[in-house]
């Protein structure tokens, strides 16, 4: 719908319709035949797409408080109403049966997941990465030059994370003299 706005593509349905009717054409059997569209009578929010710092804009439908539908804004100047693909999925983020939302765990050697809990995780996230951390930390290199890094952890940003997040992973990862830091968006 290049150079014509959503708006004005509305205003120009509305006056076709009209033209119709002036014409003597009844819309009835169409308006039978066509299915209850999804957003019909929904609110529309603007957001932003929660899977990349892009910002692009979107709008949720909601019926009764539930969200029936996601789409790109085409009043958002960033991307005027595309979304990739992964922009396009975001309705899935909030409704699908699939989606993990709970700790698993899989023992070294074992078939079987277990469920646990978030302070589980985060305790055992931190116990291995201070173990590993400190098996692996060099202090000086060959050269006597102390440098205090280790290579046996890396850090894999998400360009969901925003300048404020990213500077605290940096700095957590500087801190334990993690080297390797990389970030989704580069790869
Ligand atoms: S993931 Fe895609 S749609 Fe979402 S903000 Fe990034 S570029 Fe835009």
């Amino acid at each position: 719908m290049s150079g014509l706005s959503r708006r004005r593509f509305l205003q120009l349905s509305g006056a076709t319709a009209a033209m119709a009717t002036s014409l003597g054409f009844s819309l009835d059997s169409l308006e039978a035949s066509t299915p209850q569209l999804r957003i019909a009578n929904a609110k529309e929010t603007t957001s932003i797409c929660c899977f990349c710092s892009g910002g692009c804009g979107i709008i949720c439908h909601t019926v009764n408080g539930e969200l029936v539908n996601v789409e790109g804004d085409p009043d958002n100047p960033v991307n005027r109403g595309s979304n990739c693909s992964k922009g396009a999925a975001t309705f899935q983020t909030a409704k699908n049966d699939e989606r993990v939302t709970k700790v698993l765990y899989r023992a070294p050697g074992s078939a079987e997941w277990e469920e646990k809990s978030w302070d589980w995780a985060f305790e055992r996230i931190g116990e291995l990465t201070a173990k590993a951390r400190d098996a692996s930390i060099v202090h000086r290199n060959d050269d006597g030059v102390i440098v205090n890094r280790t290579e046996a952890i890396a850090s894999l940003g998400s360009s969901i994370l925003n300048n404020e997040d990213l500077y605290l992973v940096s700095k957590l990862m500087r801190g334990l003299g993690v080297v390797n830091i990389e970030h989704q968006a580069r790869i």
